[in-house]
């Protein structure tokens, strides 16, 4: 079976409820959205065979792996997360939420863009909601969100120092508001880490 891949990397986990936890990234090609702010290049990529994916990872000295795009939902599947934890892995996942995720992956993250009540019918367990968050955006209640362990709001980062500052002190005033919400920062780009 193959999968095609963006890029593989070992780094830490930057946000939301593993922040900081050593991971080896997996970035699959493709996305079904556009979203405005996407930082992301995720055309193009490898095609490769699973046991070639499992020989790139296997340098590194972590067990766990976390499925990122792009969408890694539109390509992956049971018998790749089935693979995968036969060899040992722990398996998450960062999805925008529109594709059904498999019960075997180990955490699961829902970044919902845009259509929440979408992202709740699709997948309504999740382990974390978290949010990608600009100046001005209306916050959900979470009522209206998947069930989850955790509900983050993420502000977006740009490149403009300003406007950052203003998306992170948007989103502090919106937690102490409704206090259902937690502030995830993204430290991989704080500390300049992959
Ligand atoms: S869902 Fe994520 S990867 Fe896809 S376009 Fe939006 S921000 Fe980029």
């Amino acid at each position: 079976m193959n999968l095609k891949v963006k890029e593989i990397f070992y780094s830490l986990q930057g946000e939301g409820g593993r922040q900081g936890e050593a991971s080896i990234f997996i970035r699959l090609s493709g996305c079904n959205l556009k979203c405005d702010f996407c930082d992301t290049d995720f055309s193009g990529g490898e095609t490769m065979e699973l046991s070639h994916i499992l020989s790139a990872i296997r340098k590194f000295p972590c067990r766990w792996i976390i499925w990122t795009g792009g969408e890694p939902a539109l390509q992956l599947t049971g018998e790749a997360i089935a693979f995968f934890k036969r060899e040992g892995y722990l398996q998450a996942i960062e999805s925008n939420g529109y594709f059904p995720l498999s019960g075997l992956l180990d955490y699961t993250v829902v970044s919902p863009k845009g259509k929440q009540d979408y992202a709740k019918t699709i997948n309504p367990n999740v382990d974390e909601v978290r949010l990608p968050v600009k100046k001005g955006d209306a916050i959900p209640d979470s009522g209206r969100l998947p069930e989850a362990k955790h509900y983050f709001l993420s502000p977006v980062f740009t490149n403009d120092a300003l406007v950052t500052k203003e998306n992170i002190d948007y989103c502090v005033e919106q937690v102490m508001l409704m206090p259902d919400w937690r502030l995830s920062l993204q430290i991989h780009k704080l500390i300049n880490i992959e």
